[in-house]
């Protein structure tokens, strides 16, 4: 059984990328956070929030970039809300729409003397490119692999942020504890409504 569910689980490469992923749609997109509006990004906050998204490694980002990468959230948070929905064949055709426009392209890779392995945008892609193909590609994987329910939109209202669920039971519902209390306290101030003094 213990086997059964490691090989169920994403592999290191692609679980990072879903990591990345649900930093850069909870950054760069959504309207409301834990209960509070989310100010729209632009500029320097913009290119503040996308290179704080992304690992240090990628930290020059310029506002185009910044703004090209706020498209490839949009397009995420899309299918993300679709999996969490469990509407699997909308999620599958725009995954499939995004891996045709970002122009995935799987080749062998090798830097210097190290192995080699798996790039999945061309040679010549930039930074967004390589993101923008790397992202679809592991949320593709994940949702080939049949555990799309690992990533998911907070259940709370007025929340927009999605989550990845690491847990081995998966059951998270909240994208924390924040939107967890105030939904266990508004289910509680109901119930003493109800009662009545
Ligand atoms: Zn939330």
């Amino acid at each position: 059984m213990a086997d059964e569910l490691d090989g169920a689980r994403l592999d290191g490469h692609h679980a990072m990328h879903l990591e990345t992923g649900v930093a850069l749609i909870n950054a760069l997109t959504g309207e409301h956070v834990q209960g509070r509006a989310k100010p729209a990004l632009g500029g320097h906050d913009l290119v503040r929030a996308a290179a704080g998204a992304l690992a240090p490694a990628d930290g020059q980002v310029d506002l185009l970039s910044a703004e090209r990468l706020q498209a490839v959230a949009s397009r995420l948070r899309e299918i993300i809300e679709s999996l969490s929905r469990r509407e699997h064949d909308e999620a599958a055709g725009l995954l499939n729409r995004m891996l045709a426009d970002s122009q995935a392209r799987p080749y062998l890779h090798r830097h210097g003397e190290q192995s080699w392995h798996l790039h999945f945008h061309s040679p010549d892609a930039d930074l967004v490119q390589q993101w923008a193909v790397g992202l679809a590609v592991s949320v593709a994987a994940a949702l080939g692999d049949h555990i799309p329910h690992r990533v998911g939109l907070c259940a709370a209202p007025r929340c927009d942020q999605v989550y990845v669920d690491a847990s081995q039971a998966q059951i998270k519902r909240f994208c924390g504890l924040a939107c967890q209390n105030r939904v266990k306290a508004a289910a509680y101030r109901a119930r003493a409504r109800r009662s009545g003094p």
